[in-house]
């Protein structure tokens, strides 16, 4: 089959879906590999390095659609690219297809099969194709690369002939994956970290890693907020106090603080409140991973940096995966290259839309001229 790559067009994206090396694996599978010239330069990867690859570059968006049987892209498409696809045509992209409805019609109504990245299933077997997993991982990294950008101090402590230097204290609220990568960050630039989250079962974890797990001073044992399948729950109205009180505690201590709390399918929890910001000092910054979500403390505003009356820079980026185009692109374009790879398996370069195997059921939200979302629950959990 052919499949392409065009440049993303959400403003500010500077990802691309496809690499020289993602491209050289597709061929493996039998896949013939087209990009639109341009697409992978913002994250470093030239035409010249896609052609040394056996890429064919194409010279705009309308010729790539027109020529490929799949289009590989990160951002869901414009309604302007969704228009492009054809009947037949195969479309891989993060989608949000929730959230998307008018556009999942309007992909139906083109024909086109839509497999959407956020729609694959978190069970072991599909780890190599989570491009959640992928770029929340580079999100907690960065925000901590970001937070030390912001912050005027040295994250590891110093004794040095000038004075000695206290190490920095950092907290991160929410220990999924973006949060376990930014503690991995933290502590391996000598801050001394803490982290919190409603499911117990990440405290070793988190110590493994060389950070503290923060206790609340809750009666019962500290599993509200948990739930089944990994993921968290609302918290009950007593555990979210004792969350607050413990954080109203330690706020005035902390010089960074790192918010990745999220529920699926629900708005951020509000965490770290305008109280808790008023009693930091001067200098600190809090780094808000939940803010497309609303956010996880008062006062983030999105795809923005602001200073408090106090001092405090509330940093509430929703672009960090972008920001590191150049590994993200890589990592997504293995995400992708590994979807092929179960899509493909007789690696003869046919498509095979098996919508019995629960990785590729899962993902499609579009087939046949039907919606096929939401999926049915999983075979094999
Ligand atoms: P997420 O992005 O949905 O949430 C981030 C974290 O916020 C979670 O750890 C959650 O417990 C926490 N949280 C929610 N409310 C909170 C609150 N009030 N206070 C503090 N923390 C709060 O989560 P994620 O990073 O996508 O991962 C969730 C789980 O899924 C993890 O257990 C992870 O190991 C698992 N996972 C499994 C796979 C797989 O098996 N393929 C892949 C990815 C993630």
């Amino acid at each position: 089959m052919k499949i392409g790559t065009p440049t993303e067009v959400f403003e500010g994206e500077a990802r691309v879906a496809m690499t020289p090396d993602s491209a050289l694996q597709l061929q493996k599978l039998g896949h013939e590999c087209f990009i639109q010239s341009g697409a992978g330069q913002k994250a470093s990867f030239t035409d010249a390095a896609y052609e040394e690859a056996g890429v064919t570059v194409l010279p705009d968006a309308a010729t790539l659609f027109d020529t490929v049987d799949i289009v590989a892209k990160v951002r869901a498409p414009s309604d302007d690219e969704a228009k492009m696809l054809k009947s037949g045509q195969t479309l891989i992209s993060f989608f949000n297809p929730a959230g998307n409805t008018e556009l999942l019609d309007l992909c139906k109504d083109q024909g086109a099969t839509v497999l959407a990245m956020e729609m694959i299933p978190r069970i072991s077997r599909a780890q190599k194709m989570d491009a959640l997993s992928s770029m929340a991982n580079i999100a907690g990294y960065r925000a901590v690369i970001e937070a030390g950008n912001n912050y005027g101090r040295f994250f590891t402590g110093q004794i040095t002939a000038a004075g000695k230097v206290p190490p920095a204290k950092v907290l991160i609220v929410g220990a999924g994956v973006a949060g376990l990568a930014a503690i991995g960050a933290a502590t391996s630039l000598g801050a001394i970290t803490y982290a919190f989250d409603v499911r117990p079962e990440v405290a070793e974890q988190v110590e493994s890693m060389g950070a503290e797990f923060v206790y609340l001073d809750f009666e019962e044992e500290q599993t509200d907020g948990a739930s089944s399948g990994g993921y968290a729950s609302v918290s009950s109205p007593e555990f979210r106090e004792a969350q607050l009180a413990k954080f109203r505690e330690i706020a005035p201590e902390m010089d960074i603080v790192i918010t990745t709390a999220l529920i699926p399918n629900r708005e951020a929890p509000k965490l770290w409140l305008e109280d808790m910001i008023a009693s930091m000092k001067r200098g600190s910054v809090i780094v808000d991973l939940a803010a497309e979500k609303g956010g996880n403390a008062e006062g983030t505003v999105p795809d923005e940096k602001i200073v408090t009356d106090n001092g405090v820079t509330i940093i509430g980026y929703t672009d960090f995966p972008s920001r590191m185009a150049s590994q993200a692109s890589s990592l997504y374009a293995t995400n992708i290259r590994h979807l092929m790879t179960d899509l493909t398996p007789a690696k003869d370069g046919v498509v095979n839309q098996n919508m019995e195997d629960d990785v590729i059921r899962s993902a499609t939200v579009t087939h046949g001229g039907e919606i096929t979302f939401p999926p049915p629950p999983l075979k094999i959990k």
